[in-house]
């Protein structure tokens, strides 16, 4: 069997249900299929095929996961942020070389204009919600006049390309092969020992690597199903529950907490709920909130540690009977995990170091940025292996706890302290419902420590108090400083709480 998004899905029922969403009959396996064909000759006849890269902008939804799924058995995807302005489409267009894109039907938005600059194929997507196959068409506009190579895709052609968050620098291109996607997908599927059975509800974007390999692509691997809203919405997810009678969902940790905050009035929903186990990753779950889900839906937290570079996981807790470890990020799901020490083309184990991985689900590398790959890659052990940029450390049992990013750790005077470190012990105070710990440009010690803190609902303490509490439980180098009692913490671009540059953008440093 070869490693390609094809042979994923291959060995699924094809009656079974495949992609479904709200107010929408399911797609089945065969109807994928069949969805399949027709998206590759409507492809074929823009004259794009296999390497082309095709543009996705689609509303979060049915149609973009199974767009994705289809276009890239033939071709490269890249599903793009609907949300971005003229310049930032004009931008990725002309970075990812991209032939065609894909807009829904009578969209009139900044991606028509971008793509009208780029002379890129046009194909629209319509889709009637009665459809009883709940398939899309696609209209071509224009084509390429190029001859399109109409072979299925090979598993080391590249699948899907994609930017990282920024979080820590200008986001990187990261194209993904056919095989790093399968497997990770395959991975995630034998960590959550998914079976037909399953069904999955997503509302993560499906322009990240999150929800497009552990929602989608790993629940089709396993020939199971998922159930694609429009995204997060705490007020509808309760009624989600209850329609779509998930088994499993992976959320941010942001979305975990603001879900048990309506929790207590739908206990019925809850009570009422198949949910076999939530899934938590791309950010730091706090232990608090861990255990604060598994009591309320009681069912097993499984935290995981992705990024986009791994085409997602790189690391998941187990399932039970097997430990989930609070405020661990899981045992090396598939690919090799390292602690790395300072010590370049030599790994050792335990101790606190930089994470290091290597994997058939790592990229090969960042597009046309050989600096970073230089930095981000090297040999060691007859392996390959990838600088992850976080800061971590492994248990006897193999259990990982990141202890931040490398860029992110404060020093404070040759100090170095990690911000998650003060965020956990924050997070135990009773008032307490969200912490970023951050670095504040100091005079002589370069940073210190500063803390914004979101109060939970009706609480009331003051920045002494919180002061005071860290203090028990921390050394006095690691108190912050400062604390900012906020309403709301400012998220980057992607909706990632950014630690960098946080003290600027709270006015609290030039
Ligand atoms: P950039 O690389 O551009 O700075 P980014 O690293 O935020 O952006 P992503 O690929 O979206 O881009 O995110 C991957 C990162 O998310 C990981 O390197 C890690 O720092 C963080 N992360 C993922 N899962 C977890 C987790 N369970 N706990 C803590 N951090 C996590
Ligand atoms: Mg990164």
């Amino acid at each position: 069997m070869t490693d390609t998004i094809a042979a994923l899905l291959a060995s699924a029922s094809p009656d079974a249900p495949a992609i479904g969403a709200p107010d929408r009959p399911w797609l089945s396996y065969a109807e994928l299929a069949d969805q399949t064909a027709r998206t590759l000759s409507a492809l074929h006849s823009a004259g794009v095929g296999r390497g082309d890269r095709v543009a996705i902008v689609l509303p979060n939804g049915p149609e973009m996961a199974s767009a994705f799924v289809c276009v890239a058995q033939g071709a490269v995807t890249a599903p793009l942020n609907p949300a971005y302005k003229l310049d930032e489409f004009d931008f990725y267009l002309s970075d990812l070389k991209a032939r065609a894109i894909v807009l829904p039907e009578g969209y009139d938005g900044p991606a028509l204009e971008a793509a009208h600059k780029h002379n890129l194929a046009i194909l629209h997507l319509s889709f009637a919600a009665t459809d009883p196959a709940g398939q899309f068409t696609l209209a071509v506009q224009g084509t390429t006049g190029l001859a399109p190579d109409t072979a299925p895709a090979d598993a080391d052609d590249v699948a899907l390309i994609l930017h990282t968050s920024g979080t820590t620098s200008r986001p990187k291109i990261v194209p993904l092969l056919q095989r790093n996607v399968a497997a990770s997908a395959r991975h995630i599927g034998a960590s959550l020992a998914l079976v037909p059975q399953d069904r999955c509800l997503n509302m993560m974007p499906l322009f990240h690597i999150h929800g497009l390999i552990a929602a989608v692509l790993s629940s089709l691997a396993a020939g199971s199903s998922v159930w694609c809203t429009p995204g997060f919405d705490a007020m509808r997810f309760f009624g989600w529950l209850d329609t779509a009678r998930p088994t499993w969902y992976s959320a941010v940790p942001t979305m975990h907490q603001t879900i048990l905050q309506r929790s207590a009035r739908n206990a019925d929903i809850i009570a009422r709920a198949p949910l076999r186990f939530l899934r938590s990753s791309s950010a730091s779950l706090p232990a608090q909130v861990m255990l604060e889900l598994a009591a309320t839906f009681n069912a097993p937290v499984i935290e995981a540690y992705g990024m986009t570079e791994a085409a997602h996981q790189m690391a998941s807790n187990p399932l039970p009977p097997r430990v989930q470890k609070p405020g661990a990020v899981g045992i090396a799901a598939g690919p090799a995990l390292h602690i790395a020490h300072e010590v370049e083309n030599h790994l050792l184990q335990g101790g606190t170091g930089e994470v290091v991985i290597s994997g058939p689900n790592v990229t090969p590398g960042y597009e046309g940025n050989p600096e970073a790959n230089a930095k981000a890659f090297f040999d060691a052990d007859g392996l390959r292996w990838f600088r992850t940029g976080d800061q971590g450390s492994l248990d006897e049992e193999g259990y990982l706890t990141l202890t931040g990013r490398l860029k992110e750790i404060i020093n404070r005077g040759g100090e170095k302290i990690s911000p998650l470190e003060v965020d956990g012990v924050l997070m135990d105070h009773p008032a307490v419902q969200q912490v970023v710990t951050f670095a504040l440009p100091h005079a002589s010690l370069g940073e210190e420590v500063a803390a914004a803190i979101v109060l939970r609902e009706g609480q009331e303490v003051d920045e002494a108090a919180l002061r005071a509490f860290a203090a028990t439980r921390l050394a006095a180098f690691k108190v912050p400083r400062r604390i900012v009692i906020l309403p709301e913490i400012p998220k980057g671009a992607t909706g990632k709480l950014q630690r960098i540059g946080l003290a600027q953008k709270l006015g609290l440093a030039p």
